[in-house]
């Protein structure tokens, strides 16, 4: 068997710990709920025996590269303190990563779980071609990540790439992150929900009336089935998302955007309005398009879907302390 190394990709629900060798393999899988209500310190033994255990069943015909964890939170590279993380409360503000390294008794690279994601995309997905690229994970909340000439782009301490709170409208939905109309507020799974708890669309709060367990992905199928509160959602996701995809595209006229997270799923419900929003809002997009129409390499912006889905932190995560 090939050397390999330990991916985790820690979320307010699940948690989730893969053995990957060099070439992308999975070698094993270890699918566990976060219990999030036991508090961080029952979740990091509980995330820390498991990789103790897979490593030892595997290191006898493969050598340990070292263990990747992606956290949903904005990641303070120099001191591995977690910031900003309403999924998992009690975690936030606190040394994360020299927590777990004291569990493990060895170096593990910390880093946010949509950055984790671009990675994965990268090196396994639909990113494979490039070199630089943005990805939107639409899930409880909207993350991102941002990767410049093959490289994680971190900035001054680890937290680049917050495109969950671009914002979309100042005067819009206030943020858990203390301003208002930010992304996540109109393209998350969370804000579809509550968009349509709150909606006066006829024909959607009689749908609503029959099956009170509403759900983001519940929202998608009323949509695609033609209800026209639900429509009205999606568009407004996908006018959201066009609206944020053109401000980084007019910044970083980058080659390609990837949509990851589980909202990715209602992209034909979305991708419409989006690319609507973006030839209207990116003229960086428009002109990029138009300049390479016709060349073979494909050289415009590519807004593209996850390949990977909800594996993409998983493989990132382990993909980050492999040697480049
Ligand atoms: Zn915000």
């Amino acid at each position: 068997m090939a050397d390999f190394s330990i991916g985790v990709d820690l979320g307010g629900t699940n948690l989730r710990i893969a053995a990957v060798d060099q070439s992308g393999t999975l070698l094993e899988k270890i699918p566990l709920t976060t219990q999030v209500s036991r508090g961080r310190d029952y979740v990091m033994d509980e995330m820390c025996a498991a990789i103790r255990s897979l490593a030892a069943r595997l290191q006898p015909s493969g050598k340990l590269l070292g263990i990747g964890v992606g956290v949903p939170g904005m990641v303070d590279q120099r001191t591995g303190y977690l910031r900003g993380c309403p999924n998992l409360p009690d975690w936030s503000d606190t040394p994360v990563r020299a927590e777990i390294e004291r569990r493990l008794g060895t170096r593990v690279v910390f880093e946010n779980d949509a950055n984790a994601a671009a990675v994965g995309e990268m090196w396994l997905g639909a990113a494979r071609e490039v070199r630089d690229l943005a990805i939107f994970t639409l899930g409880t909340g909207v993350g991102g990540g941002l990767i410049i000439d093959g490289k994680i782009h971190h900035g001054v301490i680890g937290m680049a790439g917050e495109f969950g709170h671009i914002m979309i409208d100042p005067n819009g939905f206030p943020c858990t992150c203390g301003t208002r109309g930010c992304l996540e507020q109109y393209a998350s799974a969370t804000a579809i929900t509550c968009m349509a708890k709150s909606s006066s669309d006829p024909e959607l709060v009689a749908a609503m009336k029959s099956d009170p367990g509403v759900s983001a992905k519940r929202v998608y199928e009323l949509a695609m089935q033609g209800n026209s509160g639900a429509r009205e959602i999606f568009d407004l996701v996908g006018e959201s998302l066009g609206r944020a995809i053109a401000m980084v595209v007019n910044a970083l006229n980058l080659p390609m955007i990837v949509i990851g997270g589980g909202v990715a799923n209602g992209w034909e419900a979305f991708a419409p309005a989006l690319f609507t929003e973006l030839h209207k809002r990116s003229l960086v997009y428009m002109a990029t398009e138009s300049a390479t129409r016709g060349d073979a390499a494909g050289n415009a912006t590519v807004i593209t879907r996850s390949q990977l889905g909800s594996d993409a932190g998983l493989y990132g995560a382990a993909r980050l302390p492999m040697p480049l």
